[in-house]
């Protein structure tokens, strides 16, 4: 640089010599003039060269040269330094608004396999389906607005990462589970199909980690739980790894337990109380055999790692057929299914059911589907969009264990309901405790107003039944008629009761 100032000096000094010593002919006014003008010219355009243009030039490449050691160059997604930083940024916002930031870190199984079975080119373009399957989620998900907002990056070795602003544990989820079945899609790689199975590790802001370090390492733990257990995706559990080695083992006896069939519907009378006939059941699973848990255990740790999907599809399916069945057979009552959050805010959620009935020839108003409270109200604008569209097919909504999730009140009147199901927390004691009497009675006024119908669930005592009726509660469900039975079981117990004579 040095060097060429000194030739550019030089040079001009020359010149300038060379100007004031040549004996030059009588020149007009005009002449002198633009002979001034150009050895000014000279003298200024290599200065304002110098101090202005270079170092405009020089920090221009270094922001290029920046920019491309912050960000990949096969995905132009920024790397691990940029990410974290975009991270932190986040992280400080949720801070100051009291918001969730969830991570989401991908394993996409095998792609150093493929770069060195298959060569560096094909490696790439299976690292840029991966990324654009990613960012496509991301950008056009109708599920969570907010998705636009999210920052996609890949790490190292392969590992990419999703940030998420004000996702939860419920959302992140079920963003996971929507970039697994993106990626996961078999695709063509120069008449190659290809097929990755995906692993995603989540750590959720403020819940798992304070900075961006801490949730960036206990996101990849998760991960590296998830594949060290076989697993799709695990959220990071920082209890102890005990419980999550528990509940790998669990899923995986899950995932046993569904392959082999060890799943049952079991079903529980609804009566109604002024006709005292029956006029529906509710589906509650069993898992059977010695290694069998109860729902309240292994429902929870399906919703977490993606595994209820599968088993919500398995139970609507077969309590449509059974349905079926019982018609066939001259019993003609209501099936309600229960349906996790997760399964609400999946994207063929409505498919699954009228499918079902399509395929079974089944009325969709034989179904009602209970979501709880709290599931519905975790994202209400797209709860109250799938629960009217299932309804306006003729499906019947109940909404399950009224009263023990959020307080949402607000929210009653906008979500498309027929039935509200009063927890067995309040109905219990009503007889004993006036509190429990005046919240029921409370909460059934309130459903008459909104037009919605009243199960009272947990009913043991015939004393409660009789309370129930006098305050217009109209139907009850509980271990005072039955407890839930095997189908057999249910259909014998039905017939006694109700004195129908079947055609079998
Ligand atoms: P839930 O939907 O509120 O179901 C009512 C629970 O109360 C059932 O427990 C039932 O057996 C129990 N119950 C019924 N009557 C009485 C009674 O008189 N006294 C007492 N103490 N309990 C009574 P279960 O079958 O263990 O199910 C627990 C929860 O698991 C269900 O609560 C539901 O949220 C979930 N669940 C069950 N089956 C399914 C399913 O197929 N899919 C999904 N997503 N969740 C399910
Ligand atoms: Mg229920
Ligand atoms: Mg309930």
């Amino acid at each position: 640089m040095i060097t060429v100032i000194a030739i550019v000096v030089v040079a001009e000094i020359s010149i300038m010599i060379f100007f004031l010593y040549l004996p030059l002919p009588e020149l007009s006014e005009l002449s002198y003039a633009i002979l001034d003008g150009l050895l000014l010219g000279m003298l200024v355009a290599p200065a304002f060269y110098f101090s202005v243009i270079l170092p405009v030039r020089k920090q221009t490449i270094d922001e290029q040269e920046n920019l491309l050691l912050l960000h990949d160059s096969l995905t132009g997604l920024p790397h691990a330094p940029l990410f974290q930083e975009m991270l932190e940024h986040e992280l400080h916002e949720a801070a100051r608004d009291l918001s969730c930031v969830s991570l989401i870190l991908i394993d996409p199984g095998g792609i150093g396999d493929i770069h060195h079975e298959m060569g560096y080119k094909t490696g790439d373009s299976v690292v840029l389906h991966v990324a654009e399957s990613i960012q496509k989620v991301c950008r056009d998900s109708d599920i969570f607005a907010h998705l636009n907002e999210s920052i996609v990056g890949r790490l190292k070795g392969d590992i990419f990462a999703v940030l998420a602003p004000h996702a939860d544990l419920a959302c992140s989820s079920i963003i996971s589970e929507k970039i697994r079945k993106a990626v996961d899609r078999p695709f063509d790689v120069n008449g190659v199909v290809i097929n990755i199975i995906c692993t995603t590790g989540v750590a959720i802001y403020p819940d798992h980690a304070l900075n961006a370090e801490s949730l960036i390492k206990n996101a990849n733990s998760a991960l590296g739980m998830a594949k060290q257990g076989g697993l799709a995706s695990i959220a990071f559990n920082g209890v102890e790894s005990s419980l999550s080695s528990r509940r790998i083992e669990i899923v995986s006896r899950l995932r046993h337990a569904i392959a082999c069939k060890q799943l049952e519907l079991f079903y529980q009378p609804k009566i109604d109380l002024n006709t005292n006939q029956v006029s529906g059941a509710e589906a509650l699973i069993r898992w059977l055999g010695k290694e069998g848990l109860s729902p309240a255990e292994f429902i929870p740790i399906a919703e977490q790692t993606g595994l209820i999907s599968e088993i919500t599809v398995w139970v609507v399916n077969e309590a449509v057929r059974q349905c079926k069945a019982w018609e066939r057979s001259g019993i003609r009552i209501n099936i309600a299914v229960n349906v996790s959050a997760r399964s609400l805010y999946d994207a063929e959620f409505i498919e699954m059911f009228t499918g079902a009935c399509r395929v079974q020839q089944l009325e969709p108003s034989r179904i009602t589907v209970e979501v709880t409270e709290g599931s519905a109200m975790s994202y209400p604008e797209l709860a109250i969009e799938r629960l009217a569209a299932l309804r306006s097919k003729g499906f019947r909504i109940s909404l399950d264990d009224f009263g023990t999730g959020y307080s949402s009140l607000s929210y009653l009147k906008y979500i498309p309901a027929d039935e509200l199901k009063l927890d067995q927390s309040f109905v219990a004691n009503i007889t004993s405790d006036c509190r429990d009497e005046r919240l029921v009675r409370g909460v059934i006024g309130l459903a008459h107003d909104m037009r919605l119908s009243t199960v009272a669930e947990g009913v043991e005592t015939e004393d409660v039944a009789l309370m129930l009726k006098a305050l217009g509660c109209e139907k009850v469900q509980g271990y005072l008629y039955s407890r839930p039975l095997d189908a057999v079981s249910f259909e014998q117990w039905y017939r006694e009761r109700q004195g129908v004579q079947g055609n079998a």
